[in-house]
């Protein structure tokens, strides 16, 4: 089953991108890191999967500059470094969640995607 963020909220003084995934659950993201996991083919090779995008060219600076939904599966962030071609899939951004819970959890089951 694929989750559905209930609320999406960029905080820009924090530089965080706080997602609320139902009742008592919800991540705050990094902009830093979400910007890193881009998984667009810009960032990583489509056909071996091997990240091109490296992290050191990333500003520790990098903000969301805007966002879009996608159909009603992902969002489409605009990046303050110009990047914009990203679309980071609910399904991706649930495994991505950097709550507590969802840490204590990652490395299970995590095969295809
Ligand atoms: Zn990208
Ligand atoms: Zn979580």
């Amino acid at each position: 089953m694929t989750p559905v963020p209930q609320d999406l909220q960029a905080d820009r003084a924090r530089r965080r991108l706080t997602i609320g995934w139902g009742v008592d659950h919800s991540g705050e993201y990094p902009f830093f890191d979400l910007r890193v996991a881009c998984n667009c083919a810009a960032c990583v090779d489509e056909n071996t999967g091997v990240r091109i995008l490296d992290p050191r060219s990333v500003s520790p600076d990098v903000a969301i500059e805007g966002m879009q939904l996608v159909g009603n599966y992902a969002v489409r962030i605009q990046w303050s470094d110009g990047h914009a071609t990203g679309l980071y899939t609910w399904d991706y951004l649930a495994k991505l969640c950097p709550c507590p819970r969802c840490m204590r959890r990652s490395g299970a089951g995590d095969g295809n995607a």
